[in-house]
């Protein structure tokens, strides 16, 4: 049995059954928010935080579920809110939740016994299939930057060398835009005059699992880098028939496709 205080409620987790809920638990979800959640937690989790998750058994870097907060909070300019959420088998003792424990003004955390009042902070949970005895919710809300918002041309790749932090081979990349903020909130002051003074492209690389940022100068010349473009070449094919058909009907643009015209750039051209 694991034990933490929250204001004054302790709350028991017992660690080994938890444990069976993780088994093949992985959040693998690529889309903007749960990338850039899963990026910055490392480094954007409050000390505490991380303290109290990782002494109740749990592992701060996995919860069971998290999600962006879609009711309006108090803004933070480059910041989100996700919410995050630890399904344990445990019991707050003698209460049915713990109060809220704010580390600081953007970020706190409460248990619930309840999944709905959890629920209400991170919306799918009401949906999972979860055996509910014995069940507690520990959920904490963080406010995020969002690191989509400061670079251009962000995507996934898998990098060559492993990374010296977490040894995953993953990164997301991309370039700071003129006015990121990144350079500040990763100590990098002197990239603000490199944007600024605009000769050079500041390159950047994400490890998707830890979020340890490298950076790298370029000459402001394309390209940067390879691009694929094949999708924008289909997509621009698909529009070109999708108006042939407008104007000319289906059937004729049939006609003209089985005869072998190649008015619509299939061929690549
Ligand atoms: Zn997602
Ligand atoms: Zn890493």
């Amino acid at each position: 049995m694991k034990r933490v205080e929250f204001g004054g409620v302790v709350v028991e987790v017992d660690e080994k059954r938890t444990s069976s809920l993780y088994e093949d638990r992985y959040d693998g979800c690529q889309c903007d928010g749960c990338t850039n959640a899963r990026v910055t937690r490392v480094d954007a989790t409050p000390p505490r935080q991380v303290e109290i998750i990782t002494a109740l058994g749990l592992d701060y870097q996995n919860p069971y579920l998290s999600a962006s907060e879609r009711r309006p909070h108090h803004r933070r300019p480059g910041y989100s809110r996700r919410n995050s959420c630890w399904v344990a088998y445990g019991t707050i003792i003698g209460a049915e939740s713990t109060p809220q424990v704010s580390f600081d003004r953007w970020n706190w955390i409460w248990t619930d016994s309840s999944r709905s009042r959890a629920g209400l902070a991170v919306e799918n949970l009401v949906h999972m299939k979860l055996d509910s005895a014995g069940l507690i919710y520990i959920v904490a809300s963080n406010s995020i930057p969002r690191l989509y918002l400061e670079v251009c041309g962000f995507r996934s790749e898998r990098g060559v060398q492993a990374c010296p932090r977490c040894n995953s081979h993953w990164r997301e990349t991309g370039y700071l835009k003129r006015t990121s903020r990144i350079p500040d909130w990763y100590g990098v002051p002197e990239l603000r005059g490199v944007l600024r003074n605009g000769k050079q492209r500041v390159y950047v690389e994400f490890c998707s699992e830890c979020g340890r940022m490298e950076h790298r100068l370029v000459d402001d010349k394309p390209p940067f880098r390879r691009k694929s473009l094949k999708g924008r070449d289909q997509q621009r094919i698909q529009r070109r028939i999708l108006r042939a058909i407008e104007r000319k009907g289906l059937e004729a643009v049939m006609r003209e496709l089985s005869q072998g015209h190649d008015l619509y750039g299939i061929s690549g051209k």
